[in-house]
């Protein structure tokens, strides 16, 4: 190839990342509202959307460009500003420069007026191709795709556009999963379909051979889910189910819900905002998820309640505001699961449950050097499993101030750190001041370095485990620095 085509060639293949790499920059802009119209073509498996999005400037500094990736087979056509004048923008498919198994398409729309610091920014946008899932990044759960069986516009394949660069530690560092937004989507399917969405539904209208769903959130949103099957639609009171299983297991599916919110307000305190609970169903393995006021979960939720209780437990907890969060709340969602079947449905499950969760941690920690070396806090940024050891942390503080103590700091941790959100330290430290009993120990094994590891193997059972924190409950603070 002559020299002069090859550096032709590396510019335009740099043409986005010339300007500044983006690990070099910040998030600067977060979305604050989404107005969005979707078609979707069942029988040619794709869609088209067009409509507003807005964005606010969260910064310090002006904004002169704004940062969007969409799923990689989705094209931008237009990009309008409110009098519908064209915004230039550039658009091409990069993968992650932190995971560059993640390709996205990344739009920079280039604007001729910077936004300034809190200053909020309205655009209008078309977009159309197909979804074809992220399996290839290891994400096996994003099977997401158009199709006569089922459909689903979601966060996870990009299926809208997200105000974010192709390099997830700068999106951290702006904290983009704290922000909030309100929605207000409407989605067209054939008239033989349903559209699911945890929000609220505004109206549906007819056309010949289509129908339009308008929702909009009820809570400010950190993500949108919109599932498209021949839904059947159950009510209960607040609560809701789309589903495709037979009558009978919806209502009965139904039933469980309401008293299992029943029984989470009796142990934790009502929820500060009711505004109802839908379910709605998704294929096996399409992955379980819970928003702010719905959760997707596929059939086995039906037979399966312990997962039924981890998502509901899961509207009991607050935002985190750890950078790398090592999401303790799913240790507790994984022990409150175990705790509920034990009371509600199986005498005895909690025990076994135990029993096998310990040895499945044992297994990880023979075969994986880190979880000796690990501290649980630290465990988001080393990107290890929070849900078994998790689980044995929370069965241990259980036991440890009873089940009244237990379930009463869980409730006022909630309601103190509902509006504000917390940190991993600020609930330890929550847990430490509102228990009677000193749990100093405890923590420095648990928490604050990874000694725990060596307990389990000291200790045979979950009982002689549990024995020796009941004893040994006096802060061992000099060995706990050495070993840290
Ligand atoms: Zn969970």
């Amino acid at each position: 190839m002559p020299k002069i085509f090859i550096v032709l060639f590396a510019f335009f293949a740099n043409c986005v990342s010339a300007e500044k790499a983006f690990s070099k920059r910040t998030l600067q802009l977060a979305a604050k509202k989404y107005q969005l119209n979707y078609d979707i073509d069942i029988k040619q498996r794709n869609l088209s959307a067009s409509g507003k999005i807005t964005v606010i400037n969260t910064s310090q500094n002006s904004a002169d460009h704004i940062p969007l990736r969409v799923y990689r087979l989705l094209q931008v056509t237009s990009v309008t500003n409110s009098e519908g004048l064209s915004i230039p923008f550039t658009q091409q498919v990069l993968s992650n420069e932190d995971w560059p198994v993640l390709q996205t398409n990344y739009v920079e729309l280039k604007l001729d007026k910077a936004i300034k610091p809190n200053e909020i920014f309205t655009f209008e946008i078309k977009y159309k191709g197909t979804l074809l899932g992220y399996t290839e990044t290891g994400m096996n759960y994003v099977k997401d795709t158009i199709s006569e069986n089922f459909s689903i516009i979601r966060m996870d394949a990009f299926a809208y556009p997200l105000v974010t660069y192709p390099n997830d530690l700068v999106n951290r560092k702006a904290k983009f999963w704290l922000n909030r937004y309100d929605y207000d989507i409407t989605i067209t399917v054939p008239n033989e379909y349903v559209v699911a969405n945890g929000g609220q539904l505004m109206s549906r209208n007819e056309h010949a051979t289509k129908h339009t769903y308008r929702y909009t959130n009820k809570l400010p949103a950190w993500r949108m889910d919109f599932a498209i099957a021949r839904y059947a639609y159950y009510v209960k009171g607040k609560y809701s189910i789309f589903s495709w299983e037979s009558s009978q297991n919806s209502q009965a599916l139904l039933e469980k819900i309401a008293n299992t919110f029943d029984l989470y307000a009796k142990w934790f305190g009502p929820l500060e905002q009711e505004l109802g609970y839908t379910f709605i169903e998704v294929p096996e393995n399409y992955g379980a998820q819970a928003d702010v006021t719905s959760v997707i979960q596929d059939a086995k939720g039906f037979k399966e309640l312990d997962r039924v209780y981890h998502e509901i437990s899961h509207q009991w907890n607050v935002k985190s505001l750890d950078v790398h969060s090592p999401r303790w709340n799913e240790g507790l969602a994984t022990f409150l699961e175990a705790l509920t079947l034990n009371k509600l449905d199986s005498p005895g499950h909690l025990s076994q449950q135990t029993a096998k969760t310990l040895n499945k941690v044992k297994d990880t920690i023979k075969h994986n050097q880190q979880y000796d070396q690990t501290a649980f806090i630290e465990y988001g940024k080393e990107g290890l499993n929070s849900y078994t050891v998790g689980m044995i942390f929370f069965h241990l503080l259980y036991d440890l101030v009873g089940e009244n103590e237990f379930n009463h700091i869980i409730g006022s941790f909630y309601r103190t750190f509902y509006a504000t959100g917390s940190t991993t330290e600020q609930f330890i430290q929550f847990v430490k001041r509102n228990s009677r009993k000193d749990l100093a120990h405890f923590f420095d094994e648990w928490a604050y370095s990874p000694v725990f590891a060596k307990r389990l193997n000291e200790f045979e059972s979950y009982k002689e485990l549990y024995q020796f924190y009941k004893v040994n409950n006096q802060t061992q603070s000099a060995s706990i620095v050495k070993l840290k």
